[in-house]
């Protein structure tokens, strides 16, 4: 007779073999990570139809699903962890961050109340007060521990509009959007797309946005921000996406200010130049926001996925997110719930608490301090070598022109292909140009160096 599913979990819970399999396989992954093709080769993606069979009619052996996915899923994965992705703007990881999330996977914690996770509550307790010293802003901000920038800047806009529908005795939560007093949304033309999806989530509608253009670098143009009032969010960025530029926040934000205006910032991995002595400067005038956004997992190097977002209007983030139900119960510690659109959700502070507290503030602001230094590397060297950079590195951000559109995917595919690092490329103002962020520790001055050369091997391939 077969053991019972629950018997047999039970002997895997207390035998361990299983955990030790995976640790042993994660080891060898990490050894092997740092010199492999940096996107998996081919041979590897072929691997992937392993995973094409039917649903088990019964239960299979956890030694064989643990092998299979380190056989073949292990290999097409993206070498993250290396120094040679300079993809979208993909943190690495700090090893303590990494191993305090093996531990708390084991306590496999539901985080909406204390009642479900006094050691969930206490951390983000702690974090967000953590996060408030480090980055400036004024004790009556609060934090929601959501995915990432894209669930914070939902957040930060549904506080916004609670908030201004609140000011003008419109009760969003229970009257909704129909026949509501309009609201104006004004955002720069190089607003993240992940701001653009939130404004259309809210119902605020992407036609309805008032573009502001910017200077060559991205930043908003100051001149060109129409007349605020009461009824506006204003939509600012720390960081574009591509080349890295800040908005001037302390003239912006004091303008807003005196005609009411919200403004939100997408800080999704620029905030943290708060936390980096040499580029504080860029971060100016930030505290005279109302919400912001930010990803643990982008600059600050927390495993996935951790984002943040922070509200200077407790109440008008707690209002348009909490709930309630006769289950539900609210008590006089934290819970995370009231700050986030989840009820469920993972303890994902965990990563923040051990990442601040491994750095501490010298560590972020040598961690910060490294990524603008190894990116301002990676411009020279490139300029060096004949290459046109078309944006000035403020921070961890370099844009790289060498063509037209198909020189460009030319050169891409080539720079894919060699597996010695990882770029990509996106539309610079009328310009194709290859988009490199450099967002890990774990890049070091040989990574660089190694990196420019495979663009100089790509050029010439083409030739
Ligand atoms: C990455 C990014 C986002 C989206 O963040 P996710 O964590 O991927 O949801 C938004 N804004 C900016 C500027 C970003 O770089």
């Amino acid at each position: 007779m077969c053991k019972s599913i629950r018997q047999k979990m039970f002997a895997e819970m207390v035998d361990k073999s299983i955990f030790e399999l995976a640790k042993e396989k994660a080891f060898d992954y990490a050894d092997n990570a740092l010199e492999r093709n940096v996107f998996p080769a081919s041979p590897a993606i072929d691997g992937l139809k392993q995973f094409e069979e039917p649903l088990p009619e019964s239960s299979q052996d956890a030694t064989k699903i643990i092998q299979q996915l380190h056989d073949y899923g292990s290999p097409a994965s993206v070498s993250q962890i290396g120094g040679r992705y300079f993809g979208l703007v993909n943190g690495g990881v700090v090893p303590t961050a990494l191993a305090a999330r093996w531990l708390s996977d084991f306590w496999d914690q539901n985080t909406p109340l204390y009642l479900s996770s006094p050691i969930a509550s206490k951390l983000e307790e702690v974090v967000e007060g953590w996060l408030r010293e480090l980055l400036g802003l004024s004790q009556q901000v609060v934090a929601g521990f959501v995915s990432g920038s894209s669930m914070a800047i939902f957040c930060g806009l549904a506080a916004a509009r609670y908030r201004i529908y609140q000011n003008n005795n419109w009760d969003v939560n229970k009257k909704g959007l129909t026949g509501a007093p309009q609201i104006r949304i004004i955002a720069s033309r190089h607003a993240h797309a992940a701001v653009v999806k939130a404004i259309s989530l809210l119902g605020f509608g992407i036609d309805n946005i008032e573009w502001v253009t910017t200077n060559k670098q991205g930043s908003i143009d100051s001149a060109r921000i129409p007349p605020l009032d009461q009824n506006c969010i204003l939509l600012l960025q720390d960081g574009n996406v591509n080349s890295g530029a800040f908005d001037d926040f302390e003239n912006i934000c004091k303008l807003a200010n005196a005609a009411g205006a919200w403004v939100h910032i997408d800080g999704a991995f620029g905030l943290w130049a708060a936390g980096c002595e040499y580029l504080r400067y860029l971060t100016s005038g930030i505290d005279k926001a109302h919400s912001w956004s930010v990803d643990g997992h982008k600059t600050l190097n927390t495993p996935y996925d951790c984002g943040l977002v922070l509200c200077s209007d407790r109440d008008a983030l707690v209002q348009a997110l909490h709930t309630t139900g006769s289950y539900i119960v609210y008590g006089d510690n934290r819970d995370g719930m009231m700050y986030t659109p989840e009820m469920s959700r993972r303890a994902r502070v965990v990563e923040f608490w051990a990442a601040l507290k491994y750095l501490g503030k010298s560590g972020v602001n040598e961690l910060v301090l490294g990524l603008h230094q190894r990116a301002r590397q990676f411009a020279a060297e490139l300029a060096e070598a004949g290459f046109e950079i078309l944006n000035d590195v403020v921070f961890n951000q370099v844009l790289v022109s060498v063509g037209n559109v198909d020189e460009t995917k030319d050169i891409v595919e080539h720079i894919q292909q060699s597996g010695e690092c990882w770029v990509g490329s996106a539309q610079w103002f009328d310009r194709p140009v290859i988009r490199i962020s450099v967002c890990s520790w774990a890049t070091t001055e040989t990574d660089i160096s190694r990196s420019v050369s495979a663009f100089v091997a790509a050029r010439y391939d083409r030739q």
